[in-house]
């Protein structure tokens, strides 16, 4: 069902999402080579414990970890582990905070150490997507408008966009609708309205967008062994620009 948020649930929102960013701010210190993506699993868990909130992907359809932590090809819902990070990876860290029945969803990319040219530019074409995305998402237009501006600037890029996993509405599970994928045509889909919560998260490669799942059935990679970035953030669909409730700056 696609509900439309009270001024209270925003605010609730917002207070997860304030959380959740200064628990990315904390990430983005430890990122580097040596730390295992499960020191920052077992950090974000013990850091929202302490703040009075809980990691709303632990357990959900028995997810067993508080963060994803998706490395280089992974594209998205990587396991956390003990095994180090390497100078050159890239590494998704991607969280659902509630606080008090708020909820807020945020995925990042980090650079661990030096990465190179390509995959810096990956990083960044991924980001920029995000906001070109966010500036679609405001009510009157569609569903298409977003996916379609995502699109077309990644792929203008040489890049490619995900099919397999899309945005969605949230609040008050993690996923509601709409889907709102990150490929599409303008002026096509559902409208959007003013109060809905969605979260957009493009997940853009270096190579073909087509992904496979591991044995684990949680982790999707791409078939190609090339590298996946993904920016995610959560927002407010409003007549203008949206509320970003996730936003780091
Ligand atoms: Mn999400």
């Amino acid at each position: 069902m696609i509900t439309r948020k009270s001024k209270r649930e925003i605010e609730k929102m917002q207070k997860a999402g304030d959380l959740l960013v200064a628990c990315h701010k904390e990430i983005a210190k430890m990122i580097k080579p040596g730390v295992t993506t499960m020191e920052i699993d077992q950090f974000v868990e013990g850091f929202l414990a302490e703040h009075g909130a809980t990691p709303e992907q632990k357990g959900f359809s028995d997810y067993p970890y508080a963060t994803c932590a998706s490395i280089n090809d992974e594209i998205c819902h990587g396991f956390p582990r003990e095994e180090a990070l390497k100078d050159g990876d890239l590494v998704t860290i991607d969280m659902v905070v509630n606080l008090d029945g708020g909820l807020a969803d945020s995925a990042w990319t980090y650079a661990v150490g030096q990465v190179d040219e390509k995959g810096r530019r990956l990083m960044d074409v991924t980001k920029k997507a995000l906001y070109k995305g966010i500036e679609q998402a405001k009510a009157g237009n569609r569903i298409g408008d977003i996916g379609h501006a995502i699109q077309t600037y990644a792929e203008g890029e040489g890049f490619s966009v995900v099919r397999d996993f899309t945005g969605h509405g949230i609040g008050p599970t993690i996923h509601e609708e709409p889907h709102i994928p990150h490929f599409g045509l303008p002026n096509k889909g559902l409208r959007l309205k003013e109060g809905m919560a969605i979260t957009i998260e493009p997940m853009i490669n270096e190579g073909e967008w087509q992904s496979k799942m591991d044995a684990n059935n949680w982790t999707a990679r791409t078939v190609d062994k090339g590298r996946s970035a993904q920016y995610e953030h959560t927002l407010i669909v409003t007549k203008g620009e949206p509320i970003i409730i996730t936003d780091q700056d």
